[in-house]
């Protein structure tokens, strides 16, 4: 399996909770490397340009209002295999149909406020980081 990077997002939730570190050590712990990292608010805006996908779903205004509320962390994270890795050691979308051990489980509190976010295929990450990195911000 070929090297890959992958978008990821510490949301707000997890961001008021003060888990951005846990959550960041877990990631490096998997064996990701940080190749982009930073805190930004997204305006509603910008949320619902990022989730552009889901517009129509029943949960895309209170995504978009969720994801707006407050700080997040963004980081671009590479490893071999690193989109579908990545995926695993996050869980399910639901935190309550999560695996033992993954992050949604230890620190998502329900299918919305899931504390993080992470691309999902190739198609996706490319999309995702370029929406919030120039190529020159990765090292
Ligand atoms: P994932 O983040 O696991 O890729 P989706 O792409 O399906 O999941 O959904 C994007 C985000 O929208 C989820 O992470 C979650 O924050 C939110 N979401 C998904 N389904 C629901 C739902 N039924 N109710 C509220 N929010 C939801
Ligand atoms: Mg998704």
């Amino acid at each position: 399996m070929a090297i890959q990077r992958t978008l990821s997002m510490i949301k707000p939730d997890a961001m008021e909770k003060n888990h951005a570190g846990a959550i960041l050590a877990k990631f490096q712990e998997a064996g990701f490397t940080v190749r982009g990292m930073k805190m930004i608010r997204l305006s509603l805006a910008q949320a619902e340009g990022f989730y552009a996908e889901h517009k129509g779903r029943g949960f895309f205004g209170e995504l978009t209002q969720f994801m707006s509320r407050g700080p997040i962390t963004v980081l671009c994270l590479e490893r071999e295999d690193a989109i579908a890795k990545y995926r695993e050691v996050i869980g399910a979308t639901d935190p309550a149909k999560a695996a033992d051990g993954t992050i949604r489980k230890l620190y998502g509190a329900n299918v919305g406020e899931n504390a993080v976010h992470g691309s999902d295929s190739e198609a996706s990450a490319a999309r995702e980081i370029s929406y919030f990195f120039a190529g020159c911000d990765l090292v």
